[in-house]
């Protein structure tokens, strides 16, 4: 006799109905262990696999306490109705394999565990079947495990969806193109060993059969100044250590390097050049395999590993100040690399680094640098060559991923998955600009989030005919605004103090600051605190009071990365240079532009604003990522980390809006189907229309007409309990 066998909503629990001893089995993670047990004590160790059927949904302990349940579990995904909310385990769970993604694919969201698989089938079905963009947003902070959520997503619909007739390529594009950008763009910090250390937005296209024929990539704010320093106990850019580690000896011969990272300055600051997690040898392998998946020739591997090398070279030049004190370069094998690495001439680039060209009233004049600005020039042409390197990689790569189908007809019929993977919001000892525009980059998607939360709420209850009652939740417009309004936000008003070279300072930024923006309920400085609150702030610091919290931002160096500058004559320089990449990062035509090019904060917000616009066109579907504890650890559930995370990333807000009408929500058909068996007018088949079916079954099961509405195709309970109880009676 066979067992039929039969998952439930509100644990990992299966129904085993079997003739002469039917009862219930806890299903453990391995998916193997069994053991008997009620419905209701497995919901006590287990905890709720959606956050809406906490009974106490407003309490952030009961809440915390769930997620404890399931992660002692090793359940590391719960949602919260149709957001997913994982935490990273830190250890292979064996939890994404090809049979999962089979377990997963073609069933209902809420019939099976909460699963990453589970979003990700969902939203390629939506995609199939409504044919609607959809857009997936992974948020967290860092180390919570966004890039394996990213990369696991990919992997399912790398093999699970049709091969596309032609082009068949494009998979594995999609998928090299990964461990190439993270390369270049990730790397070894206190927080995680593979820290994305830039933002990014990946679309996959599908053509009409749900086939991926194409991709695109965006990318956001590359954190450049890692280029040329590193805090201990961090590195630099993987790249770097890859290319010296798995370098064959001849590339490295002609690149003038030596194997060892501790001879190169720009490498050296973080004191870790070993790390025990990474093989930078075996990583390299992957690299230069990626490489060549994505259309690289052999010329472009040397060009870019060119540029690489003389950014190393770059950190090595040294000066020395002459009588006049004025820096001088010192090391000339240095320079001669570069000059061939970057083919540029030799003369005009120690010219370049040791002077600055102004231009007045026509006339060129050459000042010379002292030893710090020379330090200066040198880091920030190493930061400028790495990050335009960085965007190049990225546009050379959306070629290789151009649906090869771009020009014919079927093109106007795909439809595009985007994956974000995105800095979550930053709270340091130390909040310097780049916290600021990652902290603001937070207020925007949390906006879109509740916009778009709302939205979708509302129209369910719409198209369900249910009265919709209003919610009410803080609209943090009015932060978003302070940051970015015209004139008066605080890009603006740095923007403004970034024009007057020579007077403006971080410290008349911030005065500007508290003259404009005074008596914003969102914004404080020292001067404008009150006597208490005065002493927790610097006298160069502000702080926003962001829907997250507060955050203090110490405004030295504002200026500085805001304008981002290169001077001239390096531009120049590098304009000139013979290596391929190199010509097409510099331009000459900036060096014509009378205008001044976008501020970096500008930029950002131009590149936000464009992406909101990207993410409101589509379906929304919401991963949000949480780390455990600090010290990368298996099995280790910090609490007071734990809680920040939640409150940062307003999962109580999100519930607060999910639960505000019902709790729960299911088809007729499935509700029918599960609970049939409670009433003798259904059990065992009811032949009429199956909300009729749920109505005449809810009626004898006594629930109260507060507790639940009838909608079009969905019956609405208001609260878990009722839920449970239903559940509860299912138990022999
Ligand atoms: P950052 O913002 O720094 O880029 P992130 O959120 O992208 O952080 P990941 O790089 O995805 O973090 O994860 C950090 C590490 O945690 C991974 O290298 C991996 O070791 C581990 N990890 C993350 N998710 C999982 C998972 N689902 N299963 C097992 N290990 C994981
Ligand atoms: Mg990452």
């Amino acid at each position: 006799m066979a067992l039929q066998v039969e998952l439930i909503p509100t644990g990992e629990i299966i129904r085993v109905v079997h003739p002469h001893r039917p009862g219930k089995l806890a299903l453990g993670s391995d998916g193997v262990r069994v053991t008997m047990e009620s419905a209701l004590t497995a919901r006590d160790r287990v905890g709720v696999q959606d956050f809406v059927l906490l009974e106490n949904f407003t309490s952030e302990a009961a809440f915390i306490e769930n997620l404890r349940r399931r992660f002692r579990e090793n359940l590391i995904y719960t949602y919260i109705g149709p957001v997913l909310v994982s935490v990273n385990p830190y250890r292979d769970l064996q939890i994404y394999s090809r049979q999962h993604m089979e377990r997963y694919r073609g069933v209902s969201f809420y019939e099976v565990p909460p699963h990453l698989f589970a979003v990700a089938d969902t939203v390629y079905r939506a995609l199939r079947t409504e044919r609607r963009d959809q857009a997936v947003m992974i948020s967290g902070e860092s180390g919570a495990g966004k890039t394996e959520a990213t990369k696991r997503l990919l992997q399912f619909y790398a093999e699970t969806c049709p091969a596309p007739e032609r082009g068949g390529a494009v998979r594995d594009r999609l998928l090299q193109s990964n461990p190439v950008l993270e390369a270049f763009g990730n790397a070894k910090t206190l927080r995680n060993d593979n820290s994305s250390r830039f933002g990014k937005y990946m679309d996959v296209q599908f053509d009409f059969k749900g086939a991926p024929v194409g991709g695109h990539i965006l990318s956001y704010l590359l954190e450049k100044s890692r280029v040329v320093h590193q805090n201990h106990g961090e590195r630099n850019f993987h790249v770097f250590y890859q290319l010296l580690e798995g370098g064959e000896e001849e590339t490295l011969r002609r690149l003038g390097l030596e194997r060892n990272p501790q001879s190169y300055l720009y490498l050296v600051k973080g004191q870790c050049a070993k790390v025990s997690s990474i093989n930078d040898k075996s990583d390299w392998k992957v690299v230069r395999k990626a490489l060549s998946v994505i259309d690289f020739t052999e010329d472009e591997v040397e060009d870019l590993l060119s540029i690489v090398a003389s950014v190393l070279h770059l950190g090595n030049i040294h000066f020395a100040a002459d009588e006049e004190s004025n820096a001088q370069v010192t090391t000339e094998n240095q320079l001669k690399y570069l000059t061939r690495l970057l083919g540029v001439e030799g003369t005009m680039l120690r010219e370049a680094l040791t002077h600055r060209k102004i231009i007045a009233k026509g006339e060129e004049l050459l000042s010379p640098l002292n030893l710090e600005q020379a330090a200066y020039a040198r880091d920030a042409l190493a930061k400028a060559v790495y990050s335009r390197t960085f965007s190049w990689l990225v546009r050379k790569i959306n070629r290789s991923l151009a649906s090869k189908d771009a020009e014919s007809p079927s093109w106007r019929s795909t439809t595009v998955l985007g994956l974000l993977d995105i800095y979550g919001f930053e709270v340091f000892q130390h909040n310097s600009f780049e916290q600021f525009c990652i902290n603001y980059c937070n207020e925007k998607l949390q906006q879109l989030f509740i916009e778009l939360t709302l939205k979708s709420e509302q129209e369910e209850y719409e198209a369900e005919g249910i009265a919709w009652e209003p919610v009410q939740y803080f609209n943090n417009k009015i932060i978003c605004d302070l940051v970015e309004e015209k004139f008066k936000g605080i890009i603006s008003i740095l923007d403004e103090e970034c024009l007057r070279p020579g007077e403006a300072t971080d410290l008349t930024f911030l005065e500007k600051l508290e003259d404009t923006v005074k008596h914003h309920p969102h914004f404080l400085t020292h001067k404008l605190a009150d006597q208490k609150t005065r002493k927790s702030l610097g006298r160069g610091e502000f702080r926003l009071l962001h829907y997250a919290g507060e955050v203090t931002y110490s405004v030295t160096g504002f200026l500085d990365k805001n304008n981002d500058l290169l001077f001239r004559n390096l531009k120049e320089t590098m304009c000139s240079s013979m290596n391929p990449i190199m010509s097409q990062c510099f331009d000459r035509n900036e060096l014509s532009d009378k205008k001044r090019p976008e501020t970096v904060a500008t930029q950002f917000k131009m590149s936000l604003l464009q992406l909101v616009e990207i993410l409101k066109s589509k379906e929304p579907a919401y991963i949000r990522c949480i780390k455990p504890n600090d010290a990368k650890q298996p099995g280790r559930f910090d609490e007071v980390l734990i809680r920040h995370q939640v409150k940062y990333l307003g999962l109580m807000e999100n519930l607060r809006v999910r639960r505000a009408g019902f709790a729960y929500r299911r088809k007729y058909e499935a509700f029918l189907q599960r609970y049939k068996s409670l009433c003798p007018e259904t059990w065992p088949t009811w032949a009429g229309r199956p909300q009729d079916g749920v109505a005449v079954l809810v009626r004898h099961l006594g629930y109260k007409p507060e507790e639940y509405k009838m909608g079009r195709t969905k019956i609405f309970i208001r609260f878990p309990k009722t839920l449970f109880a239903t559940e509860d009676s299912l138990e022999v």
